[in-house]
């Protein structure tokens, strides 16, 4: 049995940091990487219309890194100054042993090298796992949802229960996790419910990310039909609110603004309309331990080939850093009619 097979049964221990940073993950635009967003798994017990075809076909067990390769890819990343790390899939929750590598990451909080331990999640297991997230050092979370009605979310999930969401959302809440609602805004499905959702959120103090369909990955029909311009959206909603911008950058792709008359926060995710690569503060390791430097663009380093050839975690960290010295300045996202996706690769091999 390994560590990961046992729910977590402890608190975790805080450990001093072995390691210095002397010289910071620093790419050739002198953008430094602080942040690692790490994909456990491709699999989901939903089928997003926009993230997955009705039959997907997910990758066999041993292309994918096990909980101690995904452990130990963390920790040298952790090593090199990542201070911020996200996890996320496909469905975190869904994999066999999670909470054991949430455990195993969170001794690296308090001390360890690492600030923040975070989870994006669809929340349909949420309600389970949330007290140990909370126990674990998790603070904050992403639970996506694109909408509040019950028939429309079975259809965009294809099957999904809404109610197991709100019941996961409000155990989070309830263990003290600051929960953030990520909404991809789609034309035809949930453009006219986006205010109540925003209502929704800003009512029970959580901020909203609005994040416009990106084309990543074969889906079934055609995704053109569904893009909504968040430029477009920002102008409906400034025809009834009051809408400041918010100074605040994350190094992320969100920009964020505060409407008056809720209180709370909006973020606005664009990469169809704008470019947010100038500030860009992070990497992505897929499943199958392959480290994208940037989310828009084909560039890949095999971490799994190396670690599985024998690489030393020095070898590994002189890999992750020749990488992102190669991290591309921008993307270049074009979504049109009759256009195929502009990556084949899937938000969920890749992390949202
Ligand atoms: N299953 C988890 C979830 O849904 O939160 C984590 C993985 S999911 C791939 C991460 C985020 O990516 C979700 O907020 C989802 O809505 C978003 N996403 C998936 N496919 C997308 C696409 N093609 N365009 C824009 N966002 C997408
Ligand atoms: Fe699953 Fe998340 Fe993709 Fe939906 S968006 S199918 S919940 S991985």
């Amino acid at each position: 049995m390994t560590p990961y097979d046992a729910p977590p049964a402890q608190a975790p221990v805080s450990t001093p940091v072995p390691e210095t940073t002397p010289d910071a993950l620093l790419d050739a635009f002198a953008r430094r990487v602080s942040y690692l967003r790490v994909s456990v798994t491709d699999r989901c017990d939903l089928r997003c219309v926009y993230c997955m075809a009705e039959k997907m076909v997910f990758l066999p067990k041993a292309e994918v890194l096990s909980l101690e390769e995904l452990e130990r890819i963390a920790s040298v990343f952790i090593g090199l100054g990542v201070r911020r790390l996200r996890l996320t899939g496909g469905e975190p929750l869904v994999r066999k042993g999670f909470m054991g590598l949430v455990e195993a990451l969170s001794r690296r909080l308090d001390g360890g090298g690492l600030e923040e331990l975070t989870l994006t999640t669809n929340g349909t297991r949420l309600a389970h796992h949330a007290a140990d997230l909370a126990r674990l050092g998790v603070r904050r979370i992403n639970v996506s949802l694109d909408t509040l009605k019950p028939d429309l979310f079975r259809t965009l999930t294809r099957g999904g229960d809404l109610g197991q969401v709100l019941a996961g959302l409000e155990a989070a809440r309830a263990a003290g996790i600051a929960c953030k609602i990520n909404t991809v805004a789609l034309a035809r499905d949930n453009a006219d419910e986006i205010p109540a959702m925003i209502q929704w959120a800003h009512g029970l103090g959580m901020d909203l990310t609005l994040i416009e369909t990106m084309p990543l990955g074969e889906i079934e029909g055609d995704r053109t039909d569904q893009y909504l311009s968040l430029t477009d959206l920002r102008i409906r909603l400034a025809s009834f609110w009051t809408l400041q911008d918010l100074p605040l950058s994350t190094g992320g792709p969100a920009r964020y603004l505060r409407i008056a008359e809720t209180g709370g926060r909006l973020g606005l995710i664009t990469p169809m309309s704008h470019n947010f690569c100038e500030s860009c503060n992070r990497v992505r390791l897929t499943c199958t331990g392959t480290l994208h430097t940037c989310l828009g663009q084909d560039d890949a380093t095999d971490l799994r080939a190396l670690m599985r050839g024998g690489a030393s975690d020095d070898d590994l960290a002189g890999a992750i850093r020749a990488a992102v010295m190669g991290k591309p300045k921008g993307h270049d996202f074009r979504i049109g009619a009759g256009e195929g996706p502009a990556l084949t690769r899937h938000m969920s091999t890749t992390g949202g």
